[in-house]
C-alpha cells in the first residue's frame, strides 16, 4: 500500500480535511499549520481535531506531514527575523500536539549571504529551544534545491543540523523529488545511487516523508519550479521507479505538483495503481 495525498486547506476545519482526502482516494495529506506566506495560525478546536484523529485512523491512513510557513527563517541575517521564526516554530509544535503521532515539515531556511557555515548552528539552537523529550511530534528537515541562499541543498547539510541537536530522534528528513533533482541528485538516471548516498550520508532511517514533484528545469538547475507528475523533466517512469522503490516503502508521499481537486485526484490514482498487489 502506497501512501499517497496531497496539500488541503484548513478553512473547514481539520476533520473536514481528513473527509475530503477520503473523497479525494488518498491515504494521507499535508496542511499549513498557519497561513504559508506569514499570518496568524487559525485556533484548533479539541473536538475538530479529536474526529480528523479519528477518521484518519479509522480509514487507515499513513502519517500525516504538516507544513510550517515559508516565512520562517530559523537561520534570517536579523535577530528579529530569528526570533520570530523560533517563536513560530515553538507555537507550531504546540499546536501538533493535538494530532499525535504525526509530521510537522520546513524548509530549514535561508543563510541571506552568511553562508551554511553560519546558518547551521542557528537551526540547530533554535531545534534544541523547541524540542522537548515528551513531544508527540517529528520533525521533519526539508531538502532543498539550493536556490538562492537555501539551506539543506545537500544531504551532508542536513546531515550536520541533525548531529548538533539534542533530540535527534525527534528529528528527520522529509525528501523532496523536485528539489533534489533542481539541487542536483539524478534520480531519474541513477535512483539507486541517490538512495544509498543518502543512507550514507544521513541514514535511511531518518528519511521519513516525501514530497512528490515532478520538476519544469533540468537536475542540477537550482531553480525549485514543481510540475505535474509526468509533465517535468523527471518524467512519469522515472517517478513511478522512485515512489515503488523498496528502499521507500512505507512512507507517506504528498504532492506539491500545480493542480487544482480534479489534477490532484488524478494523480492520487495514477500513484495508487502503481501499488504491487503482492506487497
Ligand atoms: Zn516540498
Amino acid at each position: 500500500m502506497i501512501d499517497i495525498g496531497c496539500h488541503l486547506s484548513v478553512t473547514e476545519g481539520y476533520a473536514a480535511m481528513a473527509s475530503r482526502m477520503l473523497r479525494f482516494g488518498g491515504t494521507t495529506f499535508a496542511f499549513f499549520t498557519r497561513p504559508p506566506r506569514g499570518g496568524r495560525a487559525k485556533e484548533i478546536r479539541p473536538e475538530d481535531a479529536d474526529s480528523m484523529n479519528r477518521i484518519v485512523r479509522e480509514a487507515g491512513f499513513g502519517k500525516l506531514v504538516a507544513h510550517g510557513s515559508y516565512t520562517m527563517n530559523l537561520c534570517g541575517a536579523k535577530a528579529e527575523t530569528r526570533a520570530n521564526a523560533l517563536d513560530m516554530l515553538c507555537q507550531d509544535l504546540e499546536r501538533m500536539e493535538a494530532f499525535p503521532g504525526n509530521y510537522y515539515n520546513f524548509h530549514p531556511g535561508s543563510h541571506v549571504g552568511a553562508g551554511t557555515a553560519a546558518a547551521i548552528p542557528m537551526i540547530a539552537d533554535a531545534l534544541n529551544a523547541s524540542l522537548w523529550s515528551g513531544m508527540h511530534c517529528t520533525v521533519l528537515l526539508e531538502t532543498m534545491s539550493g536556490k538562492g541562499s537555501e539551506v539543506g541543498a545537500t544531504f551532508e547539510e542536513l546531515r550536520e543540523i541533525i548531529d548538533r541537536v539534542a533530540f535527534p530522534e525527534k528529528v528527520g528528513v522529509c525528501l523532496d523529488t523536485c528539489h533534489i533533482w533542481d539541487a542536483g541528485y539524478d534520480i531519474a538516471g541513477d535512483p539507486d545511487g541517490v538512495l544509498q548516498h543518502f543512507d550514507e550520508v544521513i541514514g535511511l532511517d531518518k528519511l521519513a516523508a516525501v514530497h512528490l514533484n515532478d520538476s519544469k528545469n533540468p537536475c542540477g538547475s537550482k531553480k525549485d519550479r514543481h510540475e505535474k507528475l509526468g509533465e517535468g523533466q523527471i518524467g512519469m517512469e522515472a517517478l513511478r521507479r522512485f515512489v515503488t522503490h523498496p528502499l521507500l516503502a512505507g512512507r507517506p508521499f504528498i504532492l506539491e505538483t500545480p493542480n487544482d481537486d480534479e489534477g490532484y485526484i488524478r494523480e492520487i490514482a495514477i500513484v495508487k495503481s502503481w501499488e504491487d498487489p503482492d506487497r
